[in-house]
């Protein structure tokens, strides 16, 4: 089993209206922004063909490596655990 069919295997509950992850993207540096669309492990920080930051928090496995890659930049992105029997719901199969 590969990396997507095991992340497929998973379930979220999204809180809409209320997401676990902000982001204030005219804070942020562009090493930053670089290094945000490749440390994700489900890859939902993404840049369209101007450059600009795309981030989708439906599918985020609650790893908190963005936060701590942001950690430098004060107030650039907000992170906090969804809420309860909101998120990720990790099924091993
Ligand atoms: S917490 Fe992990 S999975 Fe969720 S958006 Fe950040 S890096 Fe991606």
């Amino acid at each position: 089993m590969n990396v997507e069919q095991k992340l497929s295997v998973d379930k979220f509950a999204v809180d809409e209206g209320n997401p676990h992850i902000v982001l204030h993207p005219e804070k942020f540096d562009e090493a930053t922004l670089k290094a945000l669309t490749v440390i994700c492990p489900a890859g939902l920080y993404t840049r369209d063909e101007s450059g600009r930051m795309a981030f989708e928090v439906a599918g985020c496995l609650e790893c908190g490596t963005c936060r701590v890659v942001a950690a430098h930049i004060p107030g650039a992105l907000e992170w906090n655990y969804p809420r309860a029997s909101f998120g990720v719901q990790f099924r091993y199969g």
